[in-house]
């Protein structure tokens, strides 16, 4: 039977023992346990055949004690308050572990975009910053795309932000924008090209040559497509295995990504691609691979399947895709993980320096953006991983202790607590 996880109560436990270990104190411990502010809207959108629909939406600030809160925007049928939470959680630590001056936030809005018209997106784009916009702002609250949500997306939100705020040039509101509205090079490929610099720096660590290096990747989406090309790219990695909703593909001898690539655009899905054989979804997680790129939802890795993971290294390009006790399970089975909140933490980092050429109007080089990402990425691995090893604990407990004492030093500064 699958496990179903409350995902903020699991990333409350993941802070409960960051905060245990800090030794911080009961009123600190308390407030950042929680969101400081939610918004839970109604949207009411006309729709192509002439109907309205109504639609609910959240915001959830949860911390910005370091900066103007950050967090993508998700349109997703299962949607609710709680994955917002713990979304906008992982944020604020995520940020806080790559040290960007900045907080944590997430938004959401239930809905199938599979199901609606470019039309429809627009509109349900434009009601969503009608309604929360007044708690967005470039020195507030900055969104950025997420799970179905794209940079076409962010430039109807601009815009009509920037319509409903007076008509100036505000792109630094939104993040994940087209290059032509301010948008970052570099920022489509940030997330998969962090998570390869930090296993990069995770296998010279753990002796592991990553020449010809076994790769299967879950999730063939966005985050896991780059994934692909950057680990062969940068790191001379194999791809043998991949998967997406409609099944996985396994070829021990290695598929070139730009193919899996092609396929999936022509097709829609990984299946079906010639010289592979056909694997489940579960038995992918669970093949004996040098490394696993975990890059589709929540919750893939639990208690249940746990024991059966045989990947050397593990990468989190997903949010939360792996419950505490697997944390427990995988860490005694010597697996070195990756967490999220490092792994993926190269998106946010590009939206950071996306920002700041908004702010100065001035813009890099893809170059730039690929050099800083670096510095960034590595400088981070290299905290969380002394860490890990200084307090003899497992790399998702050694970022979450760097984070948590980060946000807590500024919340003590700012006099809250
Ligand atoms: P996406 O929708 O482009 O891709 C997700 C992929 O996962 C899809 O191909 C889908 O078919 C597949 N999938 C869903 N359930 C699956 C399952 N059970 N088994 C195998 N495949 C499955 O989304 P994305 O932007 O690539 O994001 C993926 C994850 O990475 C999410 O958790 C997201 O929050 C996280 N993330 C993404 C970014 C980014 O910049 N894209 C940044 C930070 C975190």
């Amino acid at each position: 039977m699958a496990v179903t996880v409350n995902l903020f109560a699991m990333a409350q436990r993941q802070f409960d023992a960051a905060a245990e270990r800090l030794g911080l104190d009961e009123t600190m411990h308390e407030l950042l346990r929680w969101p400081l502010r939610e918004m839970q809207v109604t949207l009411p959108v006309r729709m192509d055949d002439g109907g309205t629909r109504i639609f609910r939406a959240f915001r959830v600030q949860y911390n910005d004690a370091r900066g103007p809160c950050k967090g993508g925007i998700r349109f997703h049928p299962q949607e609710n308050l709680d994955t917002i939470r713990a979304l906008a959680a992982w944020m604020t630590w995520k940020t806080a572990v790559v040290d960007i001056p900045l907080g944590g936030a997430k938004g959401g809005v239930i809905c199938n975009p599979k199901q609606m018209s470019e039309r429809e997106l627009e509109r349900l784009s434009r009601a969503y910053v009608r309604r929360i916009g007044r708690v967005l702002g470039e020195d507030v609250d900055v969104p950025a795309p997420d799970v179905y949500t794209t940079a076409q997306i962010m430039a109807w939100m601009l815009d009509e932000y920037e319509v409903t705020h007076g008509g100036g040039h505000r792109p630094g509101m939104i993040t994940g924008k087209p290059i032509p509205l301010g948008g970052s090079l570099g920022r489509t490929d940030a997330t998969a090209r962090g998570g390869c610099i930090v296993l990069r720096e995770a296998a010279t660590a753990l002796g592991l040559d990553t020449q010809g290096a076994s790769v299967a990747i879950q999730g063939f989406g966005n985050a896991g497509q780059y994934a692909a090309l950057l680990a062969q790219e940068l790191l001379g990695c194999k791809v043998i295995a991949v998967s997406d909703t409609s099944g996985g593909i396994v070829n021990e001898g290695g598929m070139a990504p730009e193919l899996l690539i092609k396929h999936k655009l022509e097709t829609g899905a990984v299946s079906g691609f010639p010289d592979a054989e056909p694997i489940s979804n579960a038995n992918l997680l669970e093949l004996p691979v040098d490394i696993l790129f975990v890059a589709a939802l929540e919750n893939a890795i639990t208690e249940q399947n746990a024991p059966r993971i045989r990947a050397r290294l593990s990468c989190e390009l997903a949010n939360g895709p792996q419950t505490p006790e697997a944390d427990q399970i995988v860490h005694e089975k010597g697996i070195f993980f990756i967490p999220d909140c490092l792994a993926n933490a190269g998106g946010v980092t590009a939206s950071y320096f996306e920002m700041v050429q908004n702010q100065s109007s001035y813009y890099w080089t893809a170059e730039r953006a690929n050099e800083e990402l670096d510095r960034k990425m590595t400088t981070a691995f290299h905290q969380v991983y002394e860490c890990a090893r200084a307090e003899k604990v497992h790399m998702r407990l050694a970022a979450h202790m760097i984070a948590v004492r980060r946000v807590a030093e500024a919340v003590r500064l700012r006099g809250w607590v």
